[in-house]
């Protein structure tokens, strides 16, 4: 799990141990596992929201673990074109390389510890999948993808994109050195990380070493969910046992508490686990599929929108064969 990696932790800020006197420590509220399965063409899936409520979720609708998966020659899968109208999706790879195409002409490539926002607001055609020479040669993949509603003043707002490298991701340290933590969005005492949102948010990825912990210190106002990555441990300051794929959304408090186990797998060393929390929305959902409004009259707008290519076209394919002949070669007719 490269992302971004630091040697020697002791050169980075440190995140304060928030004060005993002060200190709220949110409970975990619902303990969910994601089940696995399989998204557009093929790449395995964990729905890390699935069973948690929608209440405690809030400003957060959806997220999806792509991978960890290793990839034979020719087996990297991705989406086919498709719409988003009403939020935000922000990606995330951990592992390999991911290419994303979109209707205005848009697009760009996110490798290891790349983040890449994009805002659908009003509407936008996109396709999503690893390049053609990552098919070709097969590799490591593990992302994640984040779905952030917008509220309803902010549904039909302009599509727009950030690219946020890894270089520009914050890092902190917790206050043992035991914890790395990368602020990708919002702050964490003080320490701000590179995305700006619509909705205010905080988005951290951690990487516990074994038998560490720390404690966050966590807005009020803001709802708090940790998805466990890779690992296993304790989430909660009551200690509740957590490992991959399982989500904990938080009750009330202004802290939050992540501990590794002592002893972990070979295969994933350490504990990784992605903390967010926004501040909620509080509108009404009406979801469809790849549309997220607030009324199902806004959703059959948006399907009428799309069906008359108002959320755009697919763009023409640059020296596409010709023939079924051509398209039928193994390189596509394009050698
Ligand atoms: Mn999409």
């Amino acid at each position: 799990m490269p992302a971004v990696s630091v040697d020697d932790l002791s050169i980075l800020p440190r995140v304060p141990v928030p004060d005993a006197m002060v200190a709220r420590h949110r409970p975990v509220k619902t303990l969910t596992t994601a089940p696995s399965g399989f998204e557009g063409e093929g790449f395995p899936v964990r729905r890390a929201f699935a069973g948690a409520a929608l209440e405690d979720l809030d400003p957060f609708i959806h997220l999806d673990q792509m991978g960890e998966v290793e990839y034979a020659p020719g087996e990297p899968k991705g989406t086919p074109w498709h719409p988003h109208r009403g939020f935000e999706t922000v990606t995330y790879m951990l592992d390999g390389v991911f290419e994303h195409g979109d209707s205005n002409g848009g697009g760009g490539v996110i490798t290891n510890g790349d983040t890449q926002w994009m805002t659908a607001g009003a509407g936008i055609l996109h396709i999503e999948r690893p390049p053609e020479w990552l098919v070709a040669s097969g590799g490591l993949f593990h992302g994640f993808q984040l779905w952030v509603n917008l509220p309803a003043a902010q549904k039909m707002a302009a599509p727009r994109y950030q690219d946020i490298r890894a270089s520009q991701v914050a890092l902190l340290s917790s206050h043992d050195g035991g914890t790395l933590v990368r602020v990708i969005a919002g702050e964490v005492a003080g320490h701000a990380g590179p995305g700006s949102t619509y909705t205010p948010m905080t988005l951290l990825h951690l990487t516990l070493a074994p038998g560490t912990s720390i404690t966050l210190p966590w807005r009020a106002d803001y709802n708090a969910l940790g998805y466990v990555l890779a690992g296993r441990g304790t989430v909660g300051h009551e200690g509740r046992p957590a490992r991959m794929g399982q989500l904990a959304a938080f009750g009330p408090g202004n802290a939050i508490t992540f501990t590794a186990d002592r002893a972990q797998e070979q295969r994933a060393p350490t504990m990784d686990v992605l903390v967010l929390g926004g501040r909620p929305i509080r509108e009404p959902i009406a979801w469809m599929g790849p549309f997220v409004m607030n009324t199902r009259d806004e959703i059959y707008q948006a399907i009428s929108d799309y069906q008359a290519g108002r959320m755009g076209q697919i763009p023409a394919v640059h020296a596409a064969p010709t023939t079924l002949q051509e398209a039928n070669q193994p390189d596509g007719g394009q050698a």
